[in-house]
């Protein structure tokens, strides 16, 4: 028999009942993230037929599409400023937590932020884990080794009220990642580089485990970078097996193990990594020392290519590709780079940590945004903002022109007033590029901090390898 990989270990050790060709798997929930979007008809549920929270200490809210990131310091504020399918979100969420008695990190709260960015800051994320959340990049908390991954709203419901949840056991692929990155090239051109080469669908059915000699050089917020966009692969989910990097990263964080909790859980933690006999259903291996800065040209994250690439051109039988191409309004054959860019976003769970600030900031530091070009810097937890304001980075940001925000989901999804205008072209540092995504007729380009500030300084799509010295 061959040795078990992380995912298996983490499985096997939530299996409530296992599944059988009728009936998924029964698999216990250790921890659960609430929001205020895909909650509200679950909390209804939970009202209507008489059930309470079964494990409230086990389940940490927050808000985080529908905030605003201008100051809002009251409700009467909230509503002049919000959407009111966005204010009626709020305050539902407020009254929700507040009757099942949940803890919210509300928009007061200190600890507030992108559900995705706050968990692992709060070290609520740990190795070994099941992590649950109605939002599809909750695979981003597989970065310290746990096994999460989005649900739907009658899901969110079920483990509100049972602590577990119904799920097929998905196959196991591994990603291997070989060399060494070359400078400009950071997680998010490693993660669309993988996207690249697996295509949309590539890792449909499976959970990732993200190995090989590379993974020792990224940090833990890189690797959030890099399994929060394993669902943009069709992936179930992607994890790093936990290692120092790890240990040192989670010590000491609220709501990690204390004192002798720790020394036992570090024990756990360390049977956690894949045995060196696992076996994988799926394997592929990337080197990571040819990848270049990479940046999407249509209209899903497969759509990439190197950002000193051209765009290449669609098969006669490919309508999607063309269609894609249409909605960009970028033609087959013409580099990317130099395109004219109208608004840069750097936020979002996938780059809106102190590291991706600070990679912006190298490239904005002492230069001034194109005219004409929005840039809009949103970190993404109250934390994070403190630390960059500690930093001195929004004076770094403002004096180039760029605008400080307050935390929250913000352009990665259009509906908390943040929105690329009609028709107008975003390099933007989230994780999708769907038509309407950022706004209507929104055109997105993904790509990393250094490309995103790269562009917003010379106003056309830009190799931020000509910025760093
Ligand atoms: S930043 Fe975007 S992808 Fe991440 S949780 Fe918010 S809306 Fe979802």
């Amino acid at each position: 028999m061959s040795g078990r990989s992380l995912f298996d270990k983490i499985w096997e050790q939530h299996v409530v009942l296992p599944e059988n060709s009728n009936t998924p798997a029964i698999l216990y929930i250790d921890l659960h993230l609430v929001h205020e979007v895909t909650s509200p008809q679950a909390f209804d549920l939970l009202r209507s037929n008489g059930i309470s929270v079964r494990r409230p200490d086990l389940t940490l809210a927050t808000m985080d599409h529908s905030t605003p990131t201008v100051p809002v310091s009251s409700l009467k504020d909230l509503k002049v400023v919000a959407e009111p399918e966005a204010f009626n979100q709020i305050v539902q969420m407020e009254k929700n937590c507040e009757e099942f008695g949940l803890e919210l990190r509300g928009l007061g709260n200190s600890e507030r932020g992108i559900v995705h960015v706050i968990a692992p800051e709060l070290g609520a994320t740990q190795p070994g884990k099941t992590i649950v959340c109605g939002d599809s990049h909750t695979s981003t908390h597989g970065a310290l080794g746990a096994l999460a991954f989005g649900i739907g709203t009658t899901e969110v419901y079920h483990v509100l009220a049972t602590q577990c949840l119904l799920q097929r056991k998905p196959k196991t692929f591994a990603i291997n990642l070989e060399g060494h990155l070359q400078s400009g090239v950071t997680a998010k051109d490693i993660i669309l580089g993988i996207i690249g080469k697996i295509g949309i669908d590539g890792g449909t059915g499976h959970a990732i485990e993200y190995r090989g000699d590379a993974v020792k050089q990224l940090s833990i917020e890189e690797r959030m970078t890099i399994c929060n966009m394993a669902i943009e692969g069709g992936a179930r989910t992607g994890m790093f097996a936990p290692d120092d990097s790890t240990y040192e990263y989670l010590y000491g964080r609220p709501h990690a193990p204390q004192d002798e909790a720790w020394d036992i859980a570090l024990k756990e933690w360390k049977m956690l990594p894949s045995d060196d006999d696992a076996q994988f259903d799926k394997e592929v291996t990337l080197d990571v020392s040819k990848l270049r800065p990479m940046a999407t040209f249509g209209t899903n994250p497969g759509m990439v290519i190197p950002i000193d690439g051209a765009i290449p051109s669609p098969s006669s039988s490919d309508q999607g590709f063309t269609k894609a191409l249409d909605y960009m309004q970028l033609e087959a054959g013409q580099p990317l780079a130099g395109s004219p860019v109208d608004v840069v976003f750097i936020g979002s769970c996938t780059n809106s940590r102190l590291s991706d600030l600070r990679a912006a900031a190298s490239v904005l530091n002492g230069r001034k945004v194109a005219e004409g070009v929005r840039t809009l810097i949103v970190p993404g937890s109250a934390q994070i903002k403190r630390e960059a304001e500690a930093e001195g980075l929004p004076e770094i940001f403002k004096a180039a022109g760029a605008e400080w925000r307050e935390p929250g989901c913000s352009m990665c999804l259009a509906m908390n007033g943040d929105f690329v205008p009609e028709g107008k072209l975003a390099v933007s540092t989230s994780n999708r590029n769907f038509e309407g995504r950022q706004g209507k007729g929104a055109r997105t380009i993904l790509a990393s901090p250094l490309t995103a500030a790269a562009s917003a300084i010379n106003g056309v799509v830009s190799d931020p390898r000509t910025f760093i010295s």
